[in-house]
């Protein structure tokens, strides 16, 4: 079984406009997904840029508060179509006031998402609802935020992990394109993110070409079904100890 690792980039600039997150309306499809905590969002539009980027050495970026898109330059989406890589598509993001396309960089578009894979009992969870917590509540209000208007989905995101490795269901990593984003939702508030996965090939191209910019942190993969079974057998295991005295 190859390795598959969670791919994330340094941020460069902010998503435009970006007064009051504006950006969301015009680069996500209105009416789907959660207005509060932005799960299920769908992007339908180019992201708008200010500026070309100025990171000329990284050949991987990404933008502040979006953390689940990135951005390549010319050089990579060459090697990555000459080796065939799955799972991929390009296009141009724009500037934000001519609406003129960059020339500098595009999109790499992940479109394949996982099925649910995510062993997620090591990570913490956000419900989106009214919040419970009355410190939270008091500083939310008092930053005006959108977060205690609602309306609320009741879904839950996973916040990144910190320090510990993302786990998933190996079986689900079979004959998957060498891009995919997982099925299940990160992030924090009104952050909402399918994180990019690639393959042990994507990575092995990235280090070759000794390519700046791109953060990879390999996921742990293990057998779910195996794990419930030994479980299962471990708590038969108790009880007959218990009640043998053993
Ligand atoms: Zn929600």
């Amino acid at each position: 079984m190859n390795n598959w690792y969670h791919i994330t980039t340094g941020q460069f600039g902010y998503p435009q406009p970006e007064d009051d997150f504006e950006y969301l309306e015009l680069t996500y499809e209105p009416n789907i997904g959660c207005p509060t905590c932005h799960v299920g969002i769908r992007q339908n539009n180019p992201f708008r840029f200010r500026t070309e980027p100025k990171a000329k050495n990284s050949q991987f970026l990404g933008l502040n508060w979006v953390f689940d898109q990135i951005f390549v330059r010319e050089p990579v989406k060459t090697e990555f179509e000459k080796n065939g890589i799955t799972g991929i598509s390009f296009s141009r993001p724009i500037f934000h006031k001519s609406e003129k396309e960059l020339k500098t960089i595009y999109q790499l578009h992940v479109d394949t998402i996982l099925p649910k894979a995510l062993i997620g009992e090591n990570l913490n969870t956000e419900k989106c609802e009214y919040p419970t917590d009355k410190k939270m509540l008091k500083f939310l209000k008092a930053n005006g935020s959108g977060l205690v208007d609602g309306p609320f989905c009741g879904d839950l995101k996973f916040n990144f992990p910190q320090g510990q490795k993302m786990t998933f269901d190996f079986e689900v990593f079979e004959n998957l394109p060498d891009f995919v984003r997982t099925y299940e939702w990160f992030g924090s508030g009104g952050s909402a993110n399918q994180p990019i996965l690639i393959s042990e090939k994507v990575k092995s191209i990235i280090e070759l070409n000794n390519w700046r910019g791109a953060f990879l942190d390999q996921i742990e993969l293990k057998n779910k079904k195996a794990r419930i079974a030994n479980n299962g057998y471990n708590s038969l295991w108790q009880r007959a100890k218990s009640k043998l005295n053993l």
